[in-house]
């Protein structure tokens, strides 16, 4: 019978051999998860024999890995600032950048007192997708009062489950093409849109193609939804409010144009742990 350890490392030869990144960490969080624990726990168990019921989940899993699924929609979960979500192929795989986006949000808010001072803010998450940003800004300020909406009706459903794992019943989860449905004012609009250009669908990588194509890609130069979303969104946003967003490694200065022609002022863009432009904040005054 084979122990946790010579599983482990038995499946990281094997997702190796198929050119599959971080390979013992992918292992280990897939072994972690069938035996419905944590990482670190295993270290603690590993020469614990591994029955036949618990293998052949596992050898699945591999298989499905070895074959370029994404970890997450293996897995069902991923750790987003410090939350665990839900994730599946009904959304797009919330990214590491993207939990920079919440945590300069959160810093914009300290910047501000009279939006600290506020009974509650109002927060939109628009484009929520499962729900990553909206959630983990609501479970972080207890007094806002927090949206998140989105077109596909398959990313809502999953938002809502999230919602509910983190027991969060006071977020409204709506359903809206852009700003179409969106009846209240908001004072921070947070928005991770779809920004790929079309033309890259062509070199996106086999993992990208598990994303639903929707939360991906928007017209020629990836800023369609943009170019729709940025002026509604400041007739959206009360005074002294801002917006926040995730954007293409080349879209910094044609965003800040787009912000600048809808009214926005105070408009820089933050870099990424990559050093890349990827978070543009704008106030409206
Ligand atoms: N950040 C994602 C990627 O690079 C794209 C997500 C998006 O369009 N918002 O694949």
């Amino acid at each position: 019978m084979s122990t946790v350890l010579e599983i482990i490392d038995k499946g990281t030869r094997y997702l190796e051999k198929r050119g599959i990144e971080n390979a013992r960490l992918n292992m280990q969080l897939m072994v972690a998860q069938r035996l419905a624990c944590s990482r670190m726990q295993l270290y603690l168990d590993f020469d614990r024999p591994l029955k036949e019921d618990e293998l052949s989940p596992l050898r699945e899993d591999l298989k499905r890995r070895g074959e370029g699924i994404p970890l997450q929609h293996i897995t069902g979960n991923v750790e987003f600032h410090n939350r665990n979500f839900l994730c599946d192929s009904r959304a797009l795989i919330p990214r590491p950048e993207t939990e920079e986006l919440v945590s300069l949000i959160l810093q914009e808010i300290k910047k501000h007192p009279a939006l600290l001072q506020k009974e509650s803010i109002h927060i939109l998450d628009l484009c929520t997708g499962s729900g990553v940003i909206g959630l983990s800004l609501a479970a972080e300020l207890p007094n806002a009062q927090v949206t998140c909406s989105d077109l596909s009706e398959d990313a809502l459903a999953l938002a809502k489950e999230n919602r509910a794992e983190l027991n969060l019943p006071h977020v409204s989860i709506i359903h809206s093409d852009g700003f179409q449905s969106v009846e209240d004012h908001f004072d921070i609009i947070a928005c991770n849109p779809p920004y790929i250009a079309n033309a890259e669908k062509a070199n996106a990588s086999q993992e990208v193609n598990h994303d639903p194509e929707l939360a991906l890609y928007s017209g020629e130069d990836g800023l369609d939804f943009m170019r729709q979303i940025l002026p509604e969104s400041y007739n959206k946003l009360n005074s002294g409010g801002f917006i926040a967003l995730e954007i293409g490694y080349d879209q910094a200065s044609a965003t800040e144009n787009l912000l600048s022609n809808a009214g926005y002022s105070e408009i820089s863009t933050h870099k990424d742990l990559n050093g890349i432009p990827r978070f543009p904040i704008a106030h409206k005054l």
